[in-house]
């Protein structure tokens, strides 16, 4: 039988209620004891390395979890992490650039509901984890949340209180788990060995446009941020109108070692800058660059992984348009 490791983390899967609202408190022993079926298909065992809302996460607790499944990568099959459904997505995808290629699989998983609730998901989570992790053609970050196997760079929250809490974006499930059975969609190649990296460079912001907002913001972030994403409207463009002088702005930043993304609001079906003047322009002038079909937490996480390695921007973008974990499908030829 596969010898999996549960990394806790907190997050709702382990609250108790207390005074002031669910808290993180269940540990990590306590929690398998409510999976006693786990056992008829594998060895588990447990590491708890923090015990936080996953509202509290920082890159921080990403390198802390990385070099925890490093330090254990050899003794075990899989690992199995549980952690907080508010910011589980951006965990994902970090894992996916700070452990690549992985051979064994990370799965990620939490609950809506706390385990000891008569109405709990994370007792089903939990075992399809463990189910998914335990299986010889499991490999790499996904996360495993209401019978769904969602690829690590792909997932992201979309609803806050249903059990169906997380999306693939803009790629399809790897996988279902149905009564005990894994029904694969998208196989997955397994690599050799990992790759695990140690830092990350956390000086990104992100600026979401609304209509009529004034620049001052953005000209604080540029000052102040490594990379600024802009998440803009639709497929991607950059207001030029004399109301809206953002483009004067980021004139004064071109060659100035700044890495400047432009992104969508859009969940679905991701940017395209070449179709309007409004994103053609400002991708030629101000060179930024393109999330395409990346989620935004992929764009915010491969920026954090890339900045630790380089600030030249020629390698950045390099780096930035090189897929990794299947985060980037979409790459027009106008790049
Ligand atoms: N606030 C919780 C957390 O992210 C929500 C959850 O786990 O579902 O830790």
């Amino acid at each position: 039988m596969k010898k999996i490791l549960m990394i806790t983390t907190g997050g709702t899967i382990a609250s108790r209620h207390t005074a002031n609202g669910l808290a993180p408190m269940i540990s990590a022993r306590e929690m398998l004891e409510y999976v006693p079926e786990i056992n008829n298909f594998c060895i588990p065992d447990t590491l708890e390395v923090f015990k936080v809302d996953s509202t509290n996460i920082t890159p921080d607790h990403w390198l802390r979890l990385a070099s925890a499944i490093e330090e254990h990568y050899e003794q075990y099959d899989g690992f199995v992490i549980c952690h907080g459904t508010d910011t589980m997505a951006y965990t994902a995808a970090i894992l996916s650039y700070l452990i690549q290629n992985s051979p064994k699989p990370i799965v990620i998983t939490g609950a809506q509901r706390p385990i000891d609730l008569i109405n709990t998901d994370a007792k089903s989570n939990l075992t399809d984890s463990f189910l998914y992790a335990s299986s010889p053609q499991s490999c790499g970050v996904q996360i495993v949340f209401n019978g769904e196997v969602i690829l690590g760079t792909r997932a992201k929250k979309t609803h806050s209180k249903s059990y169906n809490a997380f999306s693939s974006i803009n790629y399809p499930h790897l996988a279902v788990i149905q009564e005990g059975r894994i029904i694969r969609y998208i196989p997955q190649e397994p690599a050799d060995h990992p790759t695990f990296y140690h830092s990350l460079n956390s000086n990104v912001s992100i600026l979401k446009l609304i209509p009529g907002m004034s620049c001052g913001v953005l000209s604080y972030m540029l000052e102040h941020s490594d990379a600024v994403i802009l998440e803009s409207y639709g497929l991607g463009g950059l207001p030029a109108s004399p109301d809206y002088p953002f483009r004067e702005e980021l004139a004064n930043w071109v060659g100035r070692n700044k890495t400047i993304v432009m992104t969508t609001q859009v969940p679905n079906e991701g940017s395209h800058m070449r179709i309007y003047q409004v994103g053609q322009t400002a991708k030629e002038e101000f060179k930024l660059l393109e999330a395409y079909d990346m989620t935004v937490e992929s764009v915010v996480c491969k920026l954090m992984w890339i900045l630790a390695q380089t600030t030249d921007p020629a390698q950045v973008q390099k780096m930035f348009y090189q897929p990794i974990a299947q985060d980037l499908l979409f790459l027009s030829a106008d790049y």
